[in-house]
């Protein structure tokens, strides 16, 4: 130690972690147990890694050819050691792993553990953060490792305040050691005990044998885990408890999974699969770095969980393993793209889990919606890219609507349409309110004619792509010409009244059209109006009014398109303008009806005080 202190050094953690490193350290979570989870993960983890690159460096594990994990405790000392001998780390890589974090994830969860004030930190693990929990329970924590092709070694110690230190310093074998000076109000877990029920809870199936020892006695070292691949088991030989624990182990959701899918393919292509379906929506599930959650193995061994071919990205949600021996122990990350066996696997894994799916939504229809309500919104991604499983995912969505409290599939849907509809309409708003109190939806409620709410930001984007359903064409309500007057309940019969007003109604278009003609296509005559009095719709060929908006919230560049204006010969308030034009000034009147379309349109005025003015000057008149 002493001639080592030459070149030691001082460095300062990157600012996110000593945030993060703060909160850790002063939770009051009551989960501490999981520090070790975390840190026996990291080790298997660096097992994996090294047994992969020991396919392809055939003596690179030299003596010791066992991977393995030990852990060690002692009472007296104060002290937790877990030790590995997997792929170890290099003096950069304590620097770059432990000292900065690459990922966006870690604010994403100082965010949402500050504005959650519940100091639920159980989820560190899904944001990459997993070592620092072990500040939880230890005020000092040293990290010794040796990476497996480099011949120095180094140690890394902290506080866990805002610096640390790295210096050369011998390590015999490979891998790394990490040592926990337990602080005064965690001695609970210096039990050997304690620590064993832990490793037992948490890391039963950890795929290498973990061993413990209590230093304080002579006792000698005890394996804990079971650790054979759970995957490879009978299925009759699984209990419920196992497949949970399994799940959580993999996954880092805590949740009872919703569905376990475990099976054995043979055919062309031979594999087993343990997939999950997640009761709870995990954190990050829209974090756009988030990518599939399959671990791939070939005969137990993990190639990789980095396999994007595997499981479409609008499956992402699903954990797993697939095990196959029909890949190449040999193949290389780089060669499992457009890979024939993984698109089999993929193909096959993929129909398995939305086989599932459709059968939950069968047999078990207030679970489904719960899980509709986590993952719909994901899963509608699959609509949006090319791929063959459109009628297996359109069959899956589920709908609030004008029509009842129910949520809606699209048959259910066809069988609700009215005598001669020929398509389905809908209203694509991700606030909900906005539509029921939408003007467009008026005519619509009143003859019975089902709706269907999009409000997910992506049903505008798959509704692009996918035009029908069955023989019917989706049709926005809030696009174009909607011409419901001979669908659904007949309106009482009006005509006789029509005709008077008609002669005045057109005077009133014409004189909208001439006096708004820079703002806005053509004025016409609405079919679908029955409370309020005007309605802006988009042209038909136009970008529906939403989606313009959604791509304006992402700072996309649109278009201008001038909007139609929609008025109701039977409004009151239309009828008296009307019958009364040459009593108002033509260019305020105009104006004050475009921005009343605009207000109900959700839309902000450019000039609100003109348009209070306006009013003013209306009813003082
Ligand atoms: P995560 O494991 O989710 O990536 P951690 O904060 O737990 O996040 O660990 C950060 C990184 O440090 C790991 O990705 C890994 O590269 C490295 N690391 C941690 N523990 C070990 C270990 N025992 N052996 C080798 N590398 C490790």
């Amino acid at each position: 130690m002493e001639n080592s202190t030459r070149n030691k050094e001082n460095l300062t953690f990157q600012a996110e972690v000593s945030k993060l490193l703060d909160l850790v350290a002063n939770s009051l979570y009551s989960e501490r147990e999981i520090f070790l989870r975390e840190l026996i993960s990291n080790s298997a983890d660096a097992c994996e890694k090294l047994r992969y690159l020991a396919l392809s460096k055939k003596n690179i594990l030299g003596e010791s050819k066992i991977l393995e994990i030990k852990i060690k405790v002692s009472k007296k000392r104060k002290i937790i050691e877990i030790e590995d001998n997997g792929i170890g780390m290099s003096r950069q890589d304590l620097i770059d792993n432990l000292g900065t974090i690459a990922r966006s994830g870690t604010n994403k969860f100082i965010e949402s553990i500050k504005s959650k004030k519940t100091n639920d930190i159980s989820a560190i693990g899904q944001f990459g953060v997993g070592f620092y929990s072990s500040y939880m329970v230890a005020d000092t924590v040293a990290v010794h490792s040796k990476n497996v092709e480099n011949d120095s070694s180094h140690l890394w110690i902290s506080n866990g305040k805002d610096n640390y230190t790295i210096e050369e310093l011998k390590k015999e074998d490979r891998g790394t050691k990490i040592s926990l000076n337990i602080k005064k109000d965690s001695e609970e877990f210096l039990d050997s005990m304690r620590l064993r029920s832990i490793i037992s809870k948490y890391s039963n199936y950890i795929p290498f044998p973990i061993y413990l020892k209590d230093l304080d006695t002579k006792d000698k070292e005890e394996k804990i885990n079971e650790g054979n691949p759970l995957w490879l088991k009978d299925k009759k030989d699984i209990k419920k408890e196992d497949y949970k624990q399994f799940y959580n182990n993999i996954s880092f959701n805590f949740d009872e999974p919703l569905k376990t899918i475990h099976f054995n393919a043979e055919g062309v292509i031979n594999y087993k699969a343990l997939l999950y379906l997640p009761t709870n929506q995990p954190m990050d599930l829209f974090n756009s770095e988030r990518k599939n959650k399959i671990k791939l193995y070939v005969q137990k061994v993990f190639i990789t969980d980095e396999c994007d071919e595997i499981m479409p990205n609008w499956l992402r949600f699903v954990p797993g393993v697939v095990d196959s021996q029909d890949i190449s122990l040999n193949i290389s990350r780089e060669m499992l793209q457009n890979n024939p066996v993984i698109d089999k696997i993929k193909k096959g894994i993929t129909n398995k889990v939305l086989n599932e799916i459709n059968t939950l939504s069968t047999k078990d229809n207030k679970k489904f919606l719960d899980f509709w309500k986590n993952f719909g919104a994901v899963i509608k991604e699959g609509l949006y890219e090319f791929n063959d499983h459109h009628e297996k995912l359109l069959s899956l969505l589920r709908f609030e609507n004008s029509y009842s409290n129910n949520s809606m599939s699209l048959d259910d849907y066809v069988k609700n349409m009215t005598k001669d509809q020929k398509e389905i309409y809908y209203f694509a708003n991700t606030d909900k309110e906005h539509i029921k109190n939408s003007p467009q939806l008026e005519a619509f409620v009143e003859k019975k004619i089902p709706v269907l709410f999009m409000t997910d930001a992506v049903d505008e984007f798959w509704l692009q792509n996918i035009r029908k359903y069955k023989e019917f064409e989706f049709k926005s309500i809030s696009k174009g010409k909607v011409d419901i007057s001979n669908l659904g309940i007949k309106q009482k019969d009006k005509k006789e009244s029509n005709k008077k007003i008609n002669n005045k109604i057109n005077d009133l278009t014409s004189l909208l059209k001439k006096e708004l003609k820079d703002k806005i296509s053509d004025v016409i005559i609405s079919g679908r109006l029955v409370k309020s009095p005007v309605l802006l719709v988009a042209e038909e060929s136009g970008m529906d009014i939403n989606m313009e908006k959604l791509m304006k919230m992402h700072n996309q560049k649109t278009p201008e398109s001038k909007k139609v204006l929609e008025i109701n010969a039977e409004h009151p308030m239309i009828i008296k303008i009307s019958e009364n034009l040459n009593n108002f000034d033509h260019k305020k009147v105009s104006q004050i009806i475009l921005d009343q379309a605009n207000i109900l349109d959700g839309n902000i005025l450019s000039n609100p005080s003109s348009y209070m003015e306006n009013l003013t000057d209306l009813f003082i008149k």
